[in-house]
């Protein structure tokens, strides 16, 4: 396996995994596990098969070293964001209580 490509196996090997586990569950084949380090004492993802294409999916969205959100949501979105810090939003509420007495 060549870790010089993008996927996490290089977070991983630069100690810049911070273990939050998103690439786990954004891995378009499934194949990202987080597993104990017994010598760091931490959990890192590591892959479950040799079957990673490289899309980069996981290293893009990878907190541990930057994150271009223009390009992730477009990736998972197909569009930019509307809005920068609150990215992509079908409909946005506000509500608040109604009931002012406390049982
Ligand atoms: S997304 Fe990055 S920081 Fe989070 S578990 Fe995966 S490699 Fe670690
Ligand atoms: S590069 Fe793509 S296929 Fe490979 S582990 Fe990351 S998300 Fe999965």
């Amino acid at each position: 396996m060549n870790i010089d490509n993008d996927n996490i196996l290089k977070i991983v090997r630069y100690d810049l995994c911070t273990g939050c586990g998103t690439c786990v569950s954004l891995c378009p084949k499934g194949i990202i596990e987080m597993a104990i380090n017994k010598n760091k004492g931490i959990y890192e993802p590591q892959l479950k098969e040799d079957k990673c294409n490289y899309c980069g999916v996981c290293y893009n969205i990878c907190p541990g070293h930057d994150v271009d959100f223009g390009v992730l949501n477009s990736q998972i979105f197909g569009k930019k964001p509307a809005d920068a810090l609150i990215g992509n939003y079908t409909n946005c509420y506000i509500g608040h209580a109604n009931d002012f007495h406390v049982n």
